[in-house]
C-alpha cells in the first residue's frame, strides 16, 4: 500500500523543562534539580506521531534562526518528517514552552516566537504541496486568521481538513462548516459548544465532531445515534501528548481511506499506547507497535 500524504500545518517549539522541589514565588530564587530540552508544539508532535504511524508527512511551519530551530529541524529529520516548508525566520526566536515541574504540578509559560509567522501568505507558498495531500491536520497554536484561511482553502481544494481545536478558543461558524473533522477534548468541547455538549448539540455535527474523553474514549453522532468508542485499558504513566497521538493516528487512518469507526479504533489504540510512555513524543508508538496489539 502506498503511504498516505498528510500535511501538518502548525506549531513547533522547544520545551525547556525544569524540575524543582519548590515553585519560586515572585521575587524568589530557588535551586532546581534537573533541566532538559525536548521538542514539542502540537503541530510538531502530531507530525512526528503521524510519521511514526506510517504517513508521508509534510510539516508546514516556522522556526527561529537559532539553535532551538536547528534542533527542531533535526528532530523532524530523525523522524522522517519532510521540512521543505519549515522556514527559519530571520531575527525571530523559535517557539518555546518554559515548563516548571514542582510540588506535583506543572506551570507553563509559552512564547509563540516563530509560530506567529505562519500567516496566510506563508501558507500560499505551500499551496502546491497542500493540493497533493490526502488530508491536512491543523491545531490552534498558530494565528487564528491562518486557521480560517486554511479551512477555506481546504474546502476549495477538496482536501479533507482535521481541526484539533487545541488549545481551546472560540471557533467561527465558517471554520466549523469548512472543517471535515473537529476533535476537541472535553474542555475544548465546552468552549466549542458554549457549555457541556449535549446529545442534541452533537447531533448538529454528524461524523464531524469527535469528542475525546480520555480513558473513556471518543463520543460522536453517526447520523442516527450517539456512538461511544471506548479506549483500551492500559497502565497510564504520562498522558502528555495523548491528544496529539490520537489526532495523528485518526488523520493517518482517514487519509488511508479507512472508515470512521476503524480510524477511531486505530487512534484510540495508538493514543492508549502513548500514555504508557513518558513525554509527548517519547511515548508515541510506531505503526508496527499499534498493529501488533490490534491484531
Ligand atoms: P488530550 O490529551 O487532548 O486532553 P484526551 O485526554 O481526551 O485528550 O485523550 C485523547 C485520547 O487518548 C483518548 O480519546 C484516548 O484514546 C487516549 N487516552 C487518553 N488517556 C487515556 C488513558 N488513561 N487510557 C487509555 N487511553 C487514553
Amino acid at each position: 500500500m502506498s503511504k498516505a500524504k498528510v500535511a501538518v500545518i502548525g506549531s513547533s517549539s522547544m520545551d525547556l523543562v525544569v524540575t524543582s522541589k519548590k515553585r519560586p514565588n515572585a521575587g524568589e530564587t530557588v535551586l532546581g534539580e534537573s533541566f532538559k530540552t525536548v521538542p514539542g508544539g502540537k503541530g510538531a508532535n502530531q507530525a512526528v506521531a503521524a510519521a511514526r504511524l506510517g504517513a508521508n508527512v509534510y510539516m508546514i511551519g516556522c522556526v527561529g534562526d537559532d539553535d532551538y530551530g536547528r534542533a527542531i529541524l533535526k528532530n523532524f529529520a530523525d523522524n522522517a518528517v519532510n521540512t521543505d516548508y519549515v522556514e527559519p525566520v530571520t531575527g525571530v526566536a523559535s517557539g518555546t514552552a518554559h515548563i516548571t515541574l514542582a510540588e506535583g504540578d506543572n506551570s507553563i509559560v509559552v512564547v509563540k516566537g516563530a509560530n506567529d509567522h505562519i500567516t496566510p501568505a506563508y501558507i500560499d507558498k505551500a499551496m502546491k504541496r497542500i493540493k497533493e495531500c490526502d488530508l491536512v491536520m491543523i491545531q490552534q497554536e498558530i494565528p487564528e486568521e491562518t486557521v480560517e484561511y486554511v479551512a477555506e482553502l481546504c474546502q476549495e481544494l477538496h482536501v479533507p481538513l482535521l481541526l484539533n481545536p487545541a488549545p481551546a478558543r472560540e471557533i467561527s461558524k465558517k471554520v466549523i462548516e469548512n472543517a471535515t473533522y473537529i476533535t476537541p477534548n472535553e474542555h475544548e468541547a465546552t468552549v466549542l459548544f458554549h457549555g457541556q455538549p449535549t446529545n442534541d448539540a452533537l447531533r448538529a455535527f454528524p461524523e464531524k465532531v469527535m469528542i475525546t474523553e480520555g480513558a473513556a474514549g471518543v463520543r460522536y453522532f453517526d447520523g442516527v445515534k450517539e456512538v461511544i468508542i471506548p479506549s483500551f485499558k492500559v497502565e497510564a504513566v504520562d498522558t502528555t501528548g495523548a491528544g496529539d497521538t490520537f489526532n495523528a493516528a485518526f488523520g493517518t487512518a482517514i487519509a488511508e481511506g479507512k472508515g470512521i469507526v476503524e480510524s477511531i479504533t486505530f487512534a484510540n489504540r495508538a493514543a492508549s499506547l502513548s500514555v504508557t510512555g513518558f513525554g509527548a513524543q517519547g511515548g508515541m508508538p510506531t505503526r508496527e507497535e499499534v498493529e501488533r496489539v490490534l491484531s
